[in-house]
C-alpha cells in the first residue's frame, strides 16, 4: 500500500463523511495518477489533486410541485459544478430515487476527466433530483421539470453550465426544462444539450453514447486483431444508451442476446434485432422500470431478479448504472469465455471487478467508453454557437475521430507491455490536461 495515497484518502474521507460512491471514484483516479502527481513538484506545490476533489460549487435546492391529485410533493434538486478548468461545466441531470450528493459528486468528478478526454472545451458537472418518474403522468413530469428549472435557471447558462440528460432524463424532460428556462430568461440559447432536432438539437445525440461505446470497443478489438463481426454480446439496461449500443452492434454484424431492468433480464438467443430494438424505446416511454413485457412480446426467456452476466458471451457491455457488475459477476464472465468488457455505465463495475477484469481480460472504464454521449453534446454546443446544423454524416465522422483520439490517449498513458491498462490510460490522460489548465490559471 502507498502511504501517500492512504493519507490522501483518509483526509478526504474525514472531510466528506459517508460519501461512499464519491470515495470509490476518487480512489480509482488517485491510484492511477499518483505516480504522475507525486513526481511533479508543480502539481504538488499547487495541491492540484486536493483542489480537484473539491467541487468548485454545489447548489442544493427544494423542488416543490403539485401531483395530479392536487397534493403538494417535495423533492430535492442539486447541481454540482465540479471543475471549469477546460470550459463551462458540462454534464447530465439524473432523476432517480437513488440520487444523493455522494452519487452526484462521483458523477461530476468522473465527468471532469471524461470531458477532458473528449478533446472538446468542456468542464465537468452533474446534477439531478431524487424524483422518480415511475408511475407518474406526463403532466406530473412536466410540472416537476418546470419547478426544478425555476431554481436551476439561476445557476446555469450557455457559457456557464450546460446540463443534459442522464438516467431518468431524456428528450421529453429536456424539452420541459428548456421551455421553462426560455420562459424565465427570455433567451433561446444552447443552455441544455439533448434538445429536439427541430429546436437546436444535434443529429446522433440520442444514440451517441451507445454508438461511441461501440466505436471504442472496435478500437479495443483492433488492438487484438479482431473485429465485431460474429461476436456475441451481453448488454444491460434498456434505455437510450443500451438502444444505441445494440443498434450499432447489429449494424456491424455482432449479436446481442441480453437486455435488463431492475426486475431482471431477458435472454434472446436469436438476437435483439430489428423491431425488437425499437421496442426498447417503447418500453422506456411507459415510465416503468420493467423489461419482462419484451419476453412475452417476442418469446424470449426472462430471468427475474437476475443479472445478465451469468450468460456465456464474448463481450459484455454494462449500460445501466454504477456498480452493476461485481467481482463475482466478473469471475463468471471470465469463466464462461468473455474476453472484453466495455463499461458504458458510469463506474458500472465495482473496484474489485475492474481490477480483476483489467488483469485477466480487456477492460475499459465508462469515462472512456461512454464519452461519445457528452462528446456529441459538445458538438451540439458548437452547432448552437454557430446557429447551424451539421449533417448526420458530419456528426458521426466527428464522433468517430473523438473516440479514436480517446483510445489513443488510453494507449499513450496506459501501455503496459503488450497490454493496455485502460483505467490508468483514461485517468492519467484526463488528469494531465485538467491539471495543466489549473496550473496555468493560477490559484482559483
Ligand atoms: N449523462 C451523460 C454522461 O454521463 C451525458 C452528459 C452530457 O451530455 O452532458 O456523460
Amino acid at each position: 500500500m502507498n502511504t501517500g495515497i492512504d493519507q490522501f484518502m483518509e483526509a478526504l474521507k474525514a472531510r466528506t463523511n459517508g460519501e461512499k460512491e464519491f470515495h470509490q471514484a476518487v480512489q480509482e483516479v488517485v491510484e492511477s495518477v499518483w505516480e504522475v502527481y507525486d513526481s511533479n513538484p508543480r502539481y504538488k506545490q499547487a495541491r492540484i489533486l486536493e483542489r480537484m476533489v473539491e467541487p468548485e460549487r454545489v447548489v442544493m435546492f427544494r423542488v416543490p410541485w403539485m401531483n395530479d391529485r392536487g397534493e403538494v410533493e417535495i423533492n430535492r434538486g442539486y447541481r454540482v459544478e465540479f471543475n471549469s478548468a477546460l470550459g463551462p461545466y458540462k454534464g447530465g441531470l439524473r432523476f432517480h430515487p437513488s440520487v444523493n450528493l455522494s452519487i452526484l459528486k462521483f458523477l461530476g468528478f468522473e465527468q471532469t476527466f471524461k470531458n477532458s478526454l473528449t478533446t472538446l472545451p468542456m468542464g465537468g458537472g452533474k446534477g439531478g433530483s431524487d424524483f422518480s418518474a415511475k408511475g407518474r403522468s406526463d403532466n406530473e413530469i412536466m410540472r416537476f421539470c418546470q419547478s426544478f428549472m425555476t431554481e436551476l435557471s439561476r445557476h446555469i447558462g450557455p457559457d456557464t453550465d450546460v446540463p443534459a440528460g442522464d438516467i431518468g432524463v431524456g428528450g421529453r424532460e429536456i424539452g420541459y426544462l428548456f421551455g421553462q428556462y426560455k420562459r424565465i430568461r427570455n433567451e433561446f440559447t444552447g443552455v441544455l444539450t439533448g434538445k429536439g432536432l427541430g429546436w437546436g438539437g444535434s443529429l446522433i445525440r440520442p444514440e451517441a453514447t451507445g454508438y461511441g461505446a461501440v466505436y471504442f470497443v472496435q478500437h479495443m478489438l483492433a488492438e487484438m486483431g479482431k473485429d465485431i463481426k460474429g461476436q456475441v454480446f451481453s448488454v444491460s439496461g434498456f434505455g437510450n444508451v443500451a438502444w444505441g449500443a445494440i443498434s450499432k452492434i447489429n449494424e456491424l454484424g455482432g449479436k446481442v442476446v441480453t437486455i435488463s431492468g431492475p426486475d431482471g433480464y431477458i435472454y434472446d438467443a436469436a438476437g435483439i434485432t430489428g423491431e425488437k430494438v425499437d421496442y426498447l424505446l417503447e418500453l422506456r416511454a411507459t415510465n416503468n422500470d420493467i423489461v419482462e413485457p419484451y419476453a412475452e412480446e417476442f418469446g424470449a426467456q426472462f430471468f427475474a431478479g437476475k443479472k445478465p452476466w451469468e450468460q456465456a458471451v464474448d463481450i459484455a457491455m454494462p449500460c445501466a448504472t454504477e456498480n452493476e457488475l461485481n467481482e463475482e459477476d466478473a469471475k463468471l464472465l471470465i469463466k464462461n469465455g468473455c474476453f472484453l468488457v466495455g463499461e458504458v455505465s458510469n463506474m458500472g463495475c465495482t473496484a474489485d471487478a475492474a481490477e480483476l477484469l483489467t488483469k485477466e481480460i480487456a477492460y475499459a472504464p465508462g469515462k472512456a467508453v461512454n464519452a461519445g454521449g457528452v462528446a456529441v453534446s459538445g458538438l451540439e454546443m458548437s452547432q448552437n454557437s454557430m446557429r447551424y446544423n451539421w449533417t448526420r454524416e458530419e456528426v458521426d465522422q466527428r464522433l468517430h475521430i473523438i473516440m479514436k483520439e480517446i483510445h489513443e490517449t488510453c494507449k499513450i498513458h496506459g501501455r503496459n507491455g503488450s497490454k493496455i491498462n485502460y483505467v490508468k490510460g483514461a485517468n492519467v490522460g484526463g488528469f494531465v490536461k485538467v491539471a495543466d489548465a489549473m496550473l496555468a490559471q493560477g490559484l482559483v
